[in-house]
């Protein structure tokens, strides 16, 4: 491509910056493209990644996200983010993005309704924590069950309490050791007879006075009142089943980043990730960043994909400048 790049108002039709995605990644670009003047297009996404705004959209209270000494809840976090994007100049739409062509400038996004040519592309499109689908799940998320034990564990509904948490994966680990501050008690679920998890976390967990690890155990359903009451567990090995009276299920069973529109076009790892270099949010395609989860399975907190947000919007500020 040439050095140079024609400003907007020059080549009307073509944007200077695209953002997909619209969680705190998403949103923090949008706010720094926005003061930049590059008058971002955002496309928040409609049903594709679950929900517009990102996973806080189905959590509840936020106690971690710094300025809210007494915490808020993720939808109204998500909603404060997106007003003061568009104060900034950004121009947010709520539609999927359907297709992307990297492999020609400007780049061309389409969404179900338009086609977009822009000289630089942020991608925030998150990741989606895997569920479980058990039968009564849509009945008790939010409820005690969750997908984010740092997110939701401190609710008043886990103090106290037994909790389980699903998975054998570092996640799950690092979850059950973080949950013990709260619950009672934690057992930890794992479905088959090892963790996954590093060795230095496993053994943490076996000492752990608080936690109790049962193997060949798989959730089949939760039952409870108003909220969870119990977990009923599964053995893979007998089929035999039993009660396990605990007050929340966390599932840590893995994140799936939300990189289909991509695959092909863009360098991923074998897990599916998009791989930035070094410590920015580029990707291996000039012109083209990604922040937040999709390019992060290890941090995954609003904050840090507001962070990569940030970055990923100064970066295509300087290379759009150069
Ligand atoms: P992983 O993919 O590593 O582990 C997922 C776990 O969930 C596995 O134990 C898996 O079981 C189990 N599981 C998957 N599906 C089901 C199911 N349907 N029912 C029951 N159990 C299920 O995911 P993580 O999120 O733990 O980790 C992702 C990556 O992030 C890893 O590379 C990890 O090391 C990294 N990470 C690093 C951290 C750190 O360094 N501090 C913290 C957290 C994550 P099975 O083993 O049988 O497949």
């Amino acid at each position: 491509m040439s050095d140079t790049i024609a400003p907007s108002s020059v080549q009307d039709n073509v944007r200077d910056v695209v953002i997909i995605g619209s969680g705190p990644a998403g949103y923090t670009a949008a706010i720094y493209a926005g003061r930049a003047n590059l008058h971002p297009l955002v496309f928040e996404g409609f049903q594709k990644g679950g929900i517009a705004g990102g996973q806080l959209m189905t959590t509840t209270e936020v106690e971690n996200f710094p300025g809210f000494p007494t915490g808020i809840m993720g939808p109204q976090l998500m909603m404060q983010m997106k007003e003061q994007a568009s104060n900034c100049g950004a121009e947010l739409v709520m539609e999927d993005v359907v297709a992307v062509d990297f492999s020609d400038r400007p780049f061309t996004i389409k969404s179900s309704s338009r086609s977009v040519q822009a000289h630089s592309v942020i991608i925030a499109t998150g990741a989606t924590a895997k569920r479980l689908h058990l039968p009564s799940e849509t009945k008790y998320w939010n409820r005690g069950i969750s997908a984010c034990a740092v997110c939701d564990g401190a609710a008043p509904i886990f103090r106290g309490v037994e909790l389980a948490v699903v998975g054998g994966g570092d996640t799950a680990v690092e979850e059950a050791i973080f949950l013990t501050k709260y619950g009672s008690k934690v057992h930890l679920l794992v479905r088959s007879d090892r963790l996954r998890a590093s060795k230095v976390m496993q053994e943490r967990i076996f000492k752990h006075p608080k936690i109790t690890v049962h193997w060949h155990s798989l959730p089949v359903d939760v039952y409870g009142e108003e909220i969870v009451q119990g977990v009923k567990i599964r053995d893979a090995i007998t089929n035999e089943e039993r009660d396990l009276a605990v007050g929340g299920l966390f599932y840590a069973i893995g994140h799936t980043p939300n990189t289909e529109l991509f695959t092909g076009q863009i360098e991923l790892d074998p897990t599916g990730y998009i791989i930035t270099k070094g410590k920015s949010t580029a990707t291996n395609i000039e012109g083209v960043y990604a922040c937040g989860d999709v390019q992060d399975h290890e941090y995954r907190q609003a904050i840090t994909a507001a962070g990569t947000g940030c970055m990923a919007a100064l970066e295509v500020e300087r290379w759009l400048s150069k």
